[in-house]
């Protein structure tokens, strides 16, 4: 048992005891991980600052047998853009709690710490929120192994020709052919398969700019949500937030006349 350091982001947190704070870490070394910071809540606490939520910090964490307890932290990136606009909040709540839900406790992976702070960097800039969402998506399934097959036909592995649908249990467009090998098989556009295709082979620096007409982003959203949770087996907390906010938009014109 003894001190370690490791970069993280805050990916969520929750009050205990008086004072104290559980905080979700996303560490580039170490993974998923929980520790305390004790105190964090009582005024000036030196702990506040680098534990705020999404805050890229460098730990100075204690080990312990049960949590392990945060000493230090030194903020790299405080993603303030994002906690002061609900709207933005709203999402990257609902990032952090996919990523959260695909993820096991202390598994390594580089990779997708690399793309989760990209991720968090493109947030606080990107004006189509619900575009944003849909490559998130589809980008972080494919990372964590569930890449949907958009490429081929999921069942028979042909190219895809003619009427197609999207199957959410088999994980990809089935052809015309296959049609029947999924009954609950989703309508999918050739359109929307392109750009489901786009989504997973360019990076955000070249989606940033990307329009889609109106009737493909419904599509693409009636798609990857069963997609994602039929994957996690789980219902999303954070989509109803999201809801409730655009909802909101609507009636302030808060979300930019989306
Ligand atoms: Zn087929």
């Amino acid at each position: 048992m003894g001190l370690y350091r490791t970069d993280a982001i805050v990916l969520g947190h929750r009050n205990i005891g008086e004072a104290d704070r559980i905080l979700t870490l996303f560490s580039p070394v170490k993974g998923k991980m929980h520790a305390v910071a004790r105190g964090v809540r009582r005024p000036h606490n030196h702990l506040l600052g680098g534990t705020q939520l999404f805050t890229y910090s460098n730990f100075l964490i204690m080990e312990s047998r049960t949590l392990d307890s945060i000493s230090q932290c030194e903020i790299k990136e405080s993603f303030y853009k994002i906690r002061t606009n609900l709207e933005h909040m709203a999402y990257g709540l609902y990032f952090a709690e996919i990523l959260r839900a695909s993820t096991p406790v202390e598994d390594k992976n580089q990779e997708l710490f690399s793309f989760f702070l990209k991720t968090l960097y493109f947030l606080q800039e990107w004006r189509d929120l619900e575009l944003l969402s849909r490559i998130y998506e589809v980008k972080l399934m494919a990372i964590q192994g569930f890449a949907p097959e958009i490429f081929r036909c999921v069942s028979c592995g042909e190219k895809l020709v003619g009427k197609m649908r999207f199957s959410p249990a088999l994980g990809g467009v089935l052809c015309a052919r296959c049609l029947e090998k999924d009954v609950k098989a989703l309508d999918i556009s050739r359109e929307s398969v392109a750009a489901l295709q786009i989504f997973i082979k360019k990076p955000y620096r070249e989606l940033i700019k990307l329009n889609l007409p109106e009737n493909i982003k419904k599509q693409l959203k009636n798609i990857t949500h069963p997609f994602i949770l039929h994957h996690l087996d789980r219902k999303l907390r954070t989509l109803d937030f999201i809801n409730d906010i655009n909802c909101l938009g609507v009636q302030t014109g808060l979300t930019g006349g989306k």
